[in-house]
């Protein structure tokens, strides 16, 4: 098996959609990645900043950024389908393109880091004990100048305070299993506030996180019914398998009974509970 952060998280947020997804069954109708579209974007431009404009010295001017964000825009765009007569669309093309392009040239300012930074996109490790195999990306590497190495994951989220700390657990441990040692410290990078905010950890708190891994590993494997894990909330609403998921429509039609029948209690006034 491989696995990668999103495998494992989709696998304890909901077993289904982890089948789903590994199984390649196909969604009902095509998923708008409007909310993905910042992260995308910003996300591709720091990887081509980091290991291609810095290195080779590219004249990074305001006018070459922008110049070099339209290319890629029209490659994200074309690469994503996005509903943007969907009812949550609140920014149009042009206000994300500018949003993003405003937020870049801010890092840049704020993070002369990013020279001492590169970026690790495939990365493939095979465990020796299981022949399993487990996967994921770096978003920056900072080798600093006393030898120290920082491992820093960029996070397009507008929720600074709601991180998983366990992400970077798992890309701490990824880095150590194909470079032979530890980084020295691990945070976010937030695109949107110019911070990073970095998180304790020790050996030991990456060795309990390698102890859940394997377990969980070992759980998909014995798994035979992956059941559904429903929730009415913003897990299955965004789910792109709702249309199909039987145990989540049926929990989402006696909930809006419940719902009527309270109304039909109360007169059809609403009440908040
Ligand atoms: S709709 Fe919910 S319960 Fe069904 S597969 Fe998706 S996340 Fe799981």
């Amino acid at each position: 098996m491989n696995l990668s952060y999103s495998k494992y998280n989709t696998y304890l947020s909901c077993p289904r959609k982890y089948k789903n997804q590994v199984d390649r069954v196909e969604i009902p109708e095509p998923e708008s990645k409007y909310f993905a579209l910042y992260g995308i974007f910003i996300q591709n431009f720091f990887q081509d900043y980091v290991n291609i404009l810095l290195p080779k010295k590219y004249p990074v001017t305001d006018e070459f950024i922008r110049n070099y964000l339209k290319k890629l825009w029209d490659n994200v765009l074309a690469k994503n389908y996005i509903n943007w007569t969907d009812p949550w669309v609140n920014q149009n093309a042009e206000q994300i393109f500018e949003e993003v392009y405003a937020n870049v040239l801010e890092n840049i300012k704020a993070f002369p880091l990013f020279s001492e930074c590169h970026s690790e996109v495939g990365i493939y490790i095979k465990l020796k004990k299981s022949g399993d195999e487990i996967n994921g990306r770096l978003d920056f590497i900072r080798s600093c100048k006393d030898n120290t190495v920082e491992i820093l994951d960029g996070k397009s989220t507008k929720h600074i305070d709601r991180v998983d700390v366990e992400q970077l657990y798992f890309y701490a441990l990824l880095y150590s299993l194909k470079h032979g040692k530890l980084p020295d410290k691990l945070g976010f990078l937030f695109f949107r506030y110019c911070t990073i905010n970095y998180i304790d950890f020790s050996p030991e708190i990456l060795l309990k996180f390698k102890n859940k891994l394997a377990l969980t590993k070992e759980t998909i494997k014995k798994d035979k019914e992956f059941k559904p894990t429903v929730k009415l909330s913003k897990v299955c609403n965004y789910c792109p398998y709702k249309l199909i998921c039987e145990e989540y429509n049926v929990k989402k039609d006696s909930n809006i009974e419940k719902r009527s029948k309270i109304k039909e209690n109360c007169g059809g006034k609403i009440i908040l509970l």
